[in-house]
């Protein structure tokens, strides 16, 4: 799909450019695309036929004959016409062909092929609702993005364009919360995929990254949980965000993760609360875990071992530390605490540990009544 594309955006390069260039690509017609077309090539619209500047070099002396030129099969803008794209009372200017490259749905809204493959049919109707309203303001035709219709905010839809523009600096400072969440949000509503899945791996990196955790749990979790809850974000972030949530402090009333609490609906309290309540009986497990002896008959060091007054105290202290947080209390259980003198007590140990990690981790799912 992608390569078909892309072939014919070059072959649909303006056909009233230079004719000697043209003769050498061997190129076909503009129609071939509708959607790369003007509104008027459509056949939908009678707007304007001036803001399609599409002959920008017609007064440039062709090339030489002799020498032969091809197009590159990628970066060959097709056109230079801009677009007005109308949030509330904001405007935006962008390429038309920049966003139609990404977007089906801002593809779809240009060329008016509105039952276009890959557009659902609910879809449909807000796209011609705004393909019919459009306007031309000098010489630039005018979408109003009808909040009603596509309720995106100023704010997202911006936050999306500067990560078009510039998404090359975030390999060097990772976006904030805030930021992704529109990205994500204006990718979601448009039909930018490749946006929306960047804008999701960023999220879960800012959960759990791995399942060894012991950093602070976000400040953002409720909101990712409602955020997910609405866009049904994949499980296995839902499941970041709300264990997040479920081993986060009592919050304090002035902070932000209070009034995000706040917003959550019962739906997600029920999940929450079944969830912490599954984690604090964990601990029965990990305390039958950490209690491992080696296979060796009458084994002097474990003998020992279970003897000393220290030991039933280690996962009685990570449960006071960490009470809903077991997954954290794990990971230092194996790496830090494990003092155990006999050596395959230890070695059995986090084994057992590391896969009772394993297990929680996968029954979340059905404790947060999510399907995988
Ligand atoms: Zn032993």
């Amino acid at each position: 799909m992608e390569d078909s594309l892309k072939r014919k955006r070059v072959k649909e390069e303006d056909p009233s450019g230079d004719d000697a260039l043209d003769k050498k690509l061997k190129t076909t017609s503009a129609r071939a695309d509708p959607w790369l077309s003007s509104p008027v090539a459509s056949g939908s619209s009678t707007l304007a036929h001036e803001n399609e500047p599409r002959n920008p070099s017609v007064s440039q002396p062709a090339e030489p004959d002799t020498e032969v030129f091809v197009r590159h099969h990628t970066h060959w803008i097709y056109d230079t016409s801009p677009v007005i794209l109308q949030v509330h009372k904001t405007r935006f200017k962008v390429h038309k062909s920049r966003l139609a490259k990404d977007s089906l749905w801002f593809r779809t809204l240009f060329s008016r092929n509105y039952a276009a493959p890959g557009v659902p049919p609910e879809e449909r109707d807000v796209l011609e609702l705004i393909g019919n309203s459009a306007t031309v303001v000098d010489g630039v035709e005018l979408f109003v993005l009808d909040p009603k219709a596509k309720a995106t905010t100023v704010e997202d839809l911006a936050e999306l364009l500067t990560a078009m523009d510039s998404a090359i600096g975030y390999y060097e400072t990772t976006p904030q919360f805030q930021t992704v969440k529109k990205i994500y949000r204006a990718a979601h509503l448009f039909y930018f995929p490749t946006y929306r899945k960047f804008a999701l791996a960023i999220l879960r990196q800012m959960f759990i990254a791995n399942r060894g955790i012991s950093e602070e749990p976000s400040p953002y979790c409720a909101e990712c949980v409602a955020i997910g809850r609405e866009y049904k974000f994949p499980v296995a972030l839902m499941k970041c965000a709300f264990y997040d949530l479920a081993r986060s402090p009592p919050p304090n009333p002035t902070s932000t993760l209070a009034a995000d609490m706040k917003n959550l609906k019962i739906e997600d309290l029920v999940r929450l609360n079944n969830l912490q309540k599954h984690l604090s009986l964990v601990w029965n497990d990990i305390s039958t875990c950490y209690e491992t002896t080696c296979d060796v008959m009458q084994c002097q060091a474990c003998a020992y071992t279970r003897q000393l007054p220290s030991f039933r105290g280690v996962v009685e202290e990570a449960k006071k530390a960490f009470p809903f947080d077991p997954l954290s209390a794990i990971q230092i259980l194996v790496t830090q605490e494990m003092k155990k003198p006999c050596p395959l007590a230890a070695q059995a140990t986090t084994q057992k540990l590391n896969g009772l990690r394993e297990k929680i981790w996968k029954d979340m799912a059905e404790w947060l009544n999510l399907e995988e």
